[in-house]
């Protein structure tokens, strides 16, 4: 590890910042046999936001893939002393969380039946074992407590010092002192310019924390990601803890809002307080390493009232400590992970708002296979920078949200919960007629979507549970409207691209796992595959023309499925893309009614044999011109009608006046779950990623090996012969009252098969339905199994999918 000595001239990878983030980074990066990689640090190993962490470390959070990161940091850190020789500090005291309240009960229940799948022990206690576990709290009030007998908590400087000393061993230079302070991309790969020479290298991580958006800015690319202050105060050492039998395990008093822990003979004690302060917004000092903000007791008082009260030994304990320190939060509170759309070569790690300790080992591993195996061997769509578009490109942006994520940092994180920061940034011309309309409203992309229409009376607001949100039952009327007769719902918020050029047919088809339509008119529904054979994007394909192909996905996936493409693209020119999204309001007609809605706007023939299903047509409806794609994800007769954004509203009326004789209702997202999971549609994201194959998910039906290469063919076809050992399986679930919502264990006696990617209630149908991949042998339908829901255990039946119009009548009608 040098401080002195000149960079080298040439790495493979250059990872840029020395926190626990970069080291891990630079340590997972030789463990997978990348030994010529240079980490560089502007001033000390963890001097930045790493030293001053408390250092908890927890695996309890509300997904499987996140959960078995955690899992893995500590066991890495569990493992790395020996490994290493230097010590981490690691205590495995143990965590426990306190539940107030039935629904935080059912929080923990679900959490619990997750990590269940992982094996990390979770046990839900009294409150007379949680006064065994934690001799000083006061349980008043308490109904439960999660205990994580695996949590912990380490020191982070420690155990980013291990990392670094295992990347030494492994390989790596790790230079100290050395600013980077220029990226030129050139020549397929990076010019790093720092205060002590340049270095060229053919990927570059920015893994430099809070001033991670600094430096993407040298390179042109704008990160999401603003510094929050965080405090915590270490008490003198006090005569309750001296007594202790054994150390204490972590405690988090949820509603309260903090966590405590052992520190020494002390306590160490941290608010998440309403109102918290960001810092920096413009640009982070350059020179804030090993530094911390003056501390501000009045900004965590109220909390810290409450923590004594829950604690007494606190309350009357002498503050020894104030820790202010600074950290990057994203506007989801996850850290960004992955390759940087718009800068190839260039990877991101950092954003770890408040969790970078628990998370570093983890993810530095995930992030490392993303740069030599070119993608994680787990789904990261929950960390991928791709999540994010340029909607969240502006600070006042993220700083909303990201105040929101610290605030309700221990607030309950219910299913399907929509959150009201930042709101409403991207709205369609229609936006205020919908919520004439009584629609609630949620959000993808940054775009206000419909979720439900609340009827006359109803107020319109989420009521969120574990169990039934309160828009159910209204749910289910507009279900009942949209398969009984028609319902229109906004869709604006798809991703759309157009792909032209006389390149443009050859260049999607070796993209696409499906044949590309033929003939102008005509739609292909196709994944992109990786080259290992994992769905990389899921989408639609319409031919508009010889050279001219007009691509929809969902409203999540616009800049991943950009990118994916981008990064495809020919360097000769012949193929150009353009990101059409805000171009075209769609609305799309869903039911058996909505043939006939069609034929009341326009006088060209839309029957059955004129418009077939899966064909596009460009047509006059009223004054607007609109393209027509006959298509459905509700499993009805139906067309999503897209047009210039600027007609949407002469649109949406015309369609509503012409409509109503036929009995048009409005629907929203939530009906349209519903509806698709009654179908068994798959769903990019929970049902359809990287992680799953589409034969593994039952779509061979749009993969043609027939048609020559294409990416992922060869793994694909691999699979095909060997035949795939597992299979999504729909399953009809007797939830009595909580439907499943993803993460459920799937359970064959006590064995565990697998768990639900996606679930639901189907309305139309009346059961719960749950999706989830199952070996083999039982995705047979006929097999009875069960799903663990909310801590019960509840009969589930895999069914023949899919529960609803099976033959595709309806759909084809
Ligand atoms: C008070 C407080 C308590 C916390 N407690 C916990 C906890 O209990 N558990 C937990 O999991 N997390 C906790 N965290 C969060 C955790 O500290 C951070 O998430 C984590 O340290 C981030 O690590 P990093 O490597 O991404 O960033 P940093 O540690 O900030 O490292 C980034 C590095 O990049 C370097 N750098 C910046 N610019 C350049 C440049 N131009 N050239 C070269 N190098 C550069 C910096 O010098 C710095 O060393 C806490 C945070 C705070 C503020």
């Amino acid at each position: 590890m040098s401080a002195a000595s000149p960079i080298p001239a040439e790495a493979k990878v250059v990872v840029i910042g020395g926190g626990i983030a970069g080291c891990s980074l630079a340590y997972h990066l030789t463990r997978l046999g990348c030994t010529n990689v240079v980490l560089l640090e502007a001033a000390e190993l963890a001097s930045g936001s790493t030293w001053h962490a408390a250092g908890l470390c927890t695996q309890f959070v509300p997904s499987y893939n996140l959960m078995k990161l955690l899992r893995a940091s500590l066991d890495l850190y569990g493992s790395l002393e020996e490994e290493t020789g230097q010590s981490v500090d690691l205590h495995r005291c143990g965590s426990v969380r306190l539940a107030a309240t039935p629904d935080r009960l059912d929080e923990f229940q679900q959490r619990a039946s997750t990590a269940a799948l992982l094996d990390i022990p979770v046990e839900i206690v009294g409150p007379e074992r949680l006064g065994e576990l934690f001799p000083l709290v006061d349980p008043v009030g308490v109904l439960a407590a999660a205990y994580l007998p695996t949590d912990g908590h380490v020191d982070p400087t420690s155990v980013t010092q291990a990392l670094a000393a295992g990347a030494l061993a492994g390989g790596a230079t790790i230079v100290r002192s050395v600013p980077v302070t220029a990226l030129e991309c050139s020549n397929g790969g990076w010019t790093v310019t720092t205060s002590k020479g340049s270095i060229r290298a053919e990927t570059v991580i920015n893994a430099a924390g809070q001033w991670s958006r600094q430096v993407g800015r040298l390179a042109g690319v704008e990160l999401p990601i603003v510094p929050l202050q965080h405090h915590y105060v270490v008490t003198e050492p006090l005569p309750e803890v001296a007594a202790l039998a054994r150390e204490l395990p972590v405690l988090r008093d949820t509603d309260a809002s903090f966590y405590v822990r052992q520190e020494g003979g002390g306590l160490l004690v941290g608010p998440f307080e309403r109102n918290p302060k960001t810092w920096a917004l413009d640009v982070v000092p350059e020179d804030f390493h090993g530094r911390l903000l003056p501390g501000d007791l009045d900004q965590i008082s109220d909390v810290l009232v409450e923590a004594g009260r829950r604690v007494p030994a606190f309350a009357d304990a002498g503050i020894k400590t104030v820790v202010n320190g600074p950290d990057g939060y994203t506007p989801d509170g996850r850290c960004l992970m992955g390759p940087v759309p718009g800068a190839p070569g260039l990877h991101v790690l950092a954003g770890f708002s408040i969790f970078g300790i628990v998370y570093g080992g983890g993810a530095g591993r995930y992030a490392a296979e993303w740069v030599v195996d070119g993608q994680p061997s787990d789904d990261m769509w929950e960390l991928d920078v791709r999540r994010f578009g340029e909607y969240a490109r502006s600070t006042r942006y993220v700083a909303a949200r990201a105040c929101e994520v610290y605030e309700r940092e221990y607030a309950i994180h219910y299913p399907e919960e929509e959150l009201p920061a930042g709101r409403p940034l991207k709205t369609d011309p229609l936006y205020d007629r919908l919520l004439a309309h009584g629609a609630v409203f949620g959000v993808r992309s940054g775009w206000e979507r419909p979720l439900w229409f609340a009827r006359s009376g109803e107020e319109p607001h989420d009521r969120y549970s574990f169990r039934r949100g309160g828009w159910h039952e209204t749910v289910r009327q507009e279900c009942r409207s949209v398969r009984g007769g028609v319902g229109v719902l906004d869709q604006t918020s798809f991703a759309k691209f157009e792909v032209s050029g006389p390149g443009a047919a050859a260049f999607l088809d070796r993209l696409c796992a499906n044949t590309l339509p033929a003939e102008s008119g005509r739609i292909a529904l196709t994944q992109m595959c990786t080259p290992a054979g994992g769905v990389e994007c899921d989408i639609t394909v319409t031919r508009l023309g010889e050279a001219r192909f007009y691509v929809v996905s969902a409203a999540a996936t616009e800049t991943h499925d950009l990118a994916w493409i981008e990064r495809h693209l020919p360097a000769d020119g012949s193929v150009s893309l353009e990101n059409v999204t805000s171009r075209y309001g769609v609305l799309t007609l869903a039911g058996p009614r909505s043939r006939d809605l069609l034929g009341a706007l326009t006088n060209a023939d839309v029957s059955r044999e004129a418009f077939p299903f899966f064909r596009c047509r460009e047509l006059e409806l009223g004054m607007a011109p609109v393209r027509v794609l006959r298509v459905s994800y509700v499993g009805e007769l139906g067309y999503e009608l897209h047009h210039p954004l600027e007609h949407s509203r002469y649109l949406y009326e015309h369609l509503r006046t012409a409509g109503e004789p036929l009995g048009l209702v409005d629907f929203g997202y939530r009906a349209l779950e519903s509806l698709r999971l009654e179908k068994a549609y798959r769903l990019w994201g929970p049902d359809l990623s990287q992680a799953f194959t589409p034969l593994e998910a039952g779509m061979e039906r749009f993969v043609r090996f027939d048609k020559g290469d294409f990416i992922g063919r060869a793994a694909l076809l691999r699979q095909q012969e060997e035949g795939p050992a597992r299979r999504l399986a729909c399953l009809a679930v007797d939830a009595d009252g909580a439907d499943p919502h993803g993460y459920e264990p799937v359970l064959d006696g006590e064995r565990v098969l697998g768990y639900v990617t996606s679930g639901g209630f189907g309305h139309t149908v009346g059961t719960a339905i749950a999706l989830a991949y199952l070996p083999v042998a039982q995705a047979e339908p006929g097999t009875d199994l069960a799903i663990t829901i909310l801590g019960e255990r509840r009969p589930a039946r895999v069914v023949t999918e899919p529960l609803y119009d099976p033959a595709n009548e309806r759909l084809l009608s």
